[in-house]
């Protein structure tokens, strides 16, 4: 059975006009999800003009007014690893990244309530240069990989990482990436399961170091707790995934303590490995198909899908490697090691938008409390990004990127799946799920 790759059902974002953006209006009686406080604030008047949050608070006035009695409204999520336009419906075709597949995703995470992304390489340089609908995307370019390793070897520049060992070559490379504004650096130091070759320590070290000289945030793709650790001291900013070969020692507890340095645990990406093994429950979830293509959950339930992940050399590994990184997560959240938020989504089976809301369920079910995991996928990806004074809040002066739910997501983190409408910029973009 091939992946499901079409038709792609409409995405529906509303596209406003710089008009729209302009103007001025309130959102009346809203029970405001105060992130920074971890507290819910009722009944609230939420003032927008020019597309930014002008005050929160009581009777505010505007002449346009949209009554929002009943209903609770969250600063819009923010993903810090993401991959879009890479896979089309379930077919993954890295090497056909273009501007309307790239587009067509942005408008899926939206429609999720998903309005900032950073996609952690693999893009072509068109990203740099497009200006598309949907979420918002910051982009690490290519990314640094090693030949003949992680990710696989058939995507090759302009599209696949950059395979270079030359320090003069880096620095330029690095350097190229900070004039087209790229949000960081990407590296993939891994051997998968040691059936590939790793990036040398030394190319890694570089990466970071001049990373560190040009003001370019360096993120890696890590799977050894040993090789986190590694980077760490050579002055990485984050960690891309849950490092997860074994149980996080208080050497590394502490090393990640006493650095800046953030963790993005992605759990949907050791669980998207190995869960369509077993016909996971959340398969007839009607999210998760809501923008996949007819046949998407048949496949994702197939005996083939199956067979070929039990197939796989490193299969013994996948179960245990998904407990594993809960476990690490758990640790370190309760050990105040800052930890962001971000899926993976775009690639290998994880669904994007329905990635977003799986992951903060995760973070719930291993202890993080509802206020945190909103917190780290709000406000702390907001300050890794260095967006702070511009999206992950609902406070003066933020963007009004915001999502409208029916529940109150404090009380239950399933609530956000519960959208009736996204807005980006003070505009309505989308409605309800
Ligand atoms: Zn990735």
């Amino acid at each position: 059975m091939p992946p499901p790759d079409g038709p792609l059902p409409p995405t529906e974002v509303r596209r406003p006009s710089d008009d729209e953006r302009a103007g001025r209006r309130v959102l009346r009686n809203v029970n405001v999800v105060d992130v920074r406080a971890g507290v819910v604030r009722d009944r609230q008047d939420v003032l927008i003009a020019d597309g930014r949050i002008q005050r929160v608070g009581k009777r505010l006035e505007a002449t346009e007014s949209v009554d929002l009695a009943g209903r609770y409204v969250m600063p819009s999520l923010i993903d810090l690893h993401v991959h879009p336009g890479v896979m089309v419906g379930l077919r993954m075709d890295a090497n056909g990244q273009s501007p309307e597949r790239v587009e067509h995703d942005l408008q899926v995470w939206l429609r999720y309530g998903v309005t900032t992304v950073q996609s952690m390489g693999l893009d072509r340089p068109f990203v740099f240069d497009s200006a598309f609908s949907g979420a918002r995307l910051l982009s690490v370019g290519n990314g640094f990989g090693v030949e003949d390793g992680v990710p696989p070897v058939s995507m090759q520049p302009p599209l696949g990482p950059l395979r270079i060992t030359d320090r003069a070559e880096i620095r330029h490379s690095l350097q190229r990436l900070v004039e087209r504004g790229a949000s960081g650096v990407k590296i993939w130091y891994d051997d998968w399961y040691r059936q590939m070759p790793k990036m040398a320590t030394d190319v890694a070290r570089t990466i970071i170091e001049i990373s560190r000289e040009l003001g370019l945030r360096s993120q890696a793709h890590v799977y050894y707790v040993d090789d986190a650790q590694s980077l760490l001291q050579a002055g990485l900013d984050v960690l891309a995934h849950m490092p997860r070969d074994r149980i996080v020692d208080q050497t590394f507890i502490k090393a990640m303590r006493a650095s800046n340095a953030v963790v993005i645990p992605t759990i949907t990406v050791p669980e998207s490995n190995v869960a369509y093994e077993a016909r996971p429950d959340w398969l007839s979830d009607p999210l998760l198909e809501r923008f996949l293509p007819p046949g998407a959950r048949e496949y994702l339930a197939s005996k083939e899908l199956a067979e070929a992940i039990r197939a796989k050399p490193e299969f013994p590994e996948l179960w245990p490697d998904l407990e594993r990184a809960k476990r690490n997560t758990a640790l370190l959240y309760e050990a105040g090691a800052r930890v962001a938020f971000g899926t993976d989504s775009g690639v290998s089976n994880r669904i994007i938008g329905f990635a977003e809301h799986r992951e903060l369920e995760h973070l719930v079910n291993l202890g993080v409390t509802p206020a945190d995991a909103l917190r780290m996928a709000t406000l702390i990806n907001a300050e890794v990004l260095g967006l702070s004074d511009d999206v992950g809040s609902i406070e003066a002066g933020r963007r009004a990127d915001l999502v409208v739910l029916r529940n109150n997501p404090l009380e239950s983190i399933s609530h956000t799946r519960t959208i009736e409408s996204v807005w980006q910029d003070g505009v309505q973009v989308a409605g309800a799920l």
